[in-house]
């Protein structure tokens, strides 16, 4: 196991999720203001897997908000790719999974996982959204309302449709944070051989330690408001994963040198507002 700096970590990367210096203060009105982010500094790498622990309130949302154009920074830089979050937004280069999955109760599965392309004003590719129904296990469900479907069922539309235009760049935030464990763990598996067969810069927002470091190359862990990267934890278990992974000595001392960082750290749990 090792650590980096946060400040060297994939500095020699050009590319890949570069955040510098980011601050985000909200003003709530009446002269109120909310320090949500101060000095950020996050870079991973181009197509690696990179996954947020921290308290709540710390500011992970904001991150995935500002990356995704729906949030403009305080101060500081941010690029993806070389990319500023408005033309990744404009070349539709981004796929979005947030945990409130958003979508539209009147269309079906398939029209909802095709809505990108019309937003993008391109041709649906069929075979291509076809594949990606097989991929995430909606086979049969093409023409289900949401309504009609399971939690983890709708969490998979939102998944696909995040997919659906083969985004260089993937953001979703607690995607399966409504779920039960197992359904959680079956769509972690999920996401991990949907990922590896399409990579793309992953950028995920956790609650969970174990499946942090299940999925990921890296696991950035945030102090409380307002929100720093305390450490950047390397994980070096080798790809692909297997579930088994999970019970060897290496997986557990990750989990546990994050847990510190979360519980003891200056990420203290304790503060969480
Ligand atoms: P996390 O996702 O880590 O739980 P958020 O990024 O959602 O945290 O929020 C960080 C802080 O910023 C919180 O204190 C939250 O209340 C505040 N915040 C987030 N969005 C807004 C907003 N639009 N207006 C005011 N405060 C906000
Ligand atoms: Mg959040």
């Amino acid at each position: 196991m090792t650590s980096t700096n946060v400040a060297d970590a994939g500095a020699l990367a050009g590319t890949g999720i570069r955040i510098d210096g980011l601050a985000k203060t909200f003003h709530t009105g009446r002269g109120r203001t909310v320090e949500a982010l101060s000095d950020t500094h996050l870079h991973t790498d181009q197509g690696s897997f990179l996954s947020l622990l921290g308290p709540s309130g710390c500011g992970k949302s904001t991150i995935l908000r500002i990356l995704a154009d729906l949030e403009q920074p305080t101060s500081g830089e941010v690029r993806v790719d070389g990319k500023t979050p408005a033309q990744l937004r404009r070349d539709h280069d981004l796929g979005i999974a947030f945990q409130d999955h958003a979508l539209l109760p009147w269309r079906s599965v398939l029209a909802n996982i095709r809505l990108p392309f019309e937003v993008a004003g391109r041709t649906p590719d069929r075979d291509y959204i076809d594949e990606l129904i097989g991929l995430v296990g909606l086979r049969g469900f093409e023409k289900a309302k949401p309504a009609q479907l399971s939690g983890g069922m709708r969490q998979r539309v939102s998944i696909a449709r995040a997919l659906s235009l083969k985004p260089s760049v993937l953001l979703l935030d607690e995607p399966f944070g409504a779920l039960d464990d197992m359904t959680r763990q079956n769509l972690n598996l999920e996401l991990l051989r949907i990922w590896t067969e399409k990579p793309a810069t992953t950028l995920m927002v956790t609650h969970g330690i174990s499946e942090a470091i299940f999925l990921s190359d890296r696991v950035a862990v945030m102090s409380p408001r307002p929100g720093r990267i305390t450490e950047v934890i390397e994980v070096d278990l080798p790809r692909p994963r297997l579930p088994e992974m999970q019970r060897t000595p290496e997986f557990h001392a990750l989990v546990d040198h994050a847990s510190d960082l979360l519980f003891t750290g200056d990420g203290r749990a304790a503060a969480e507002s």
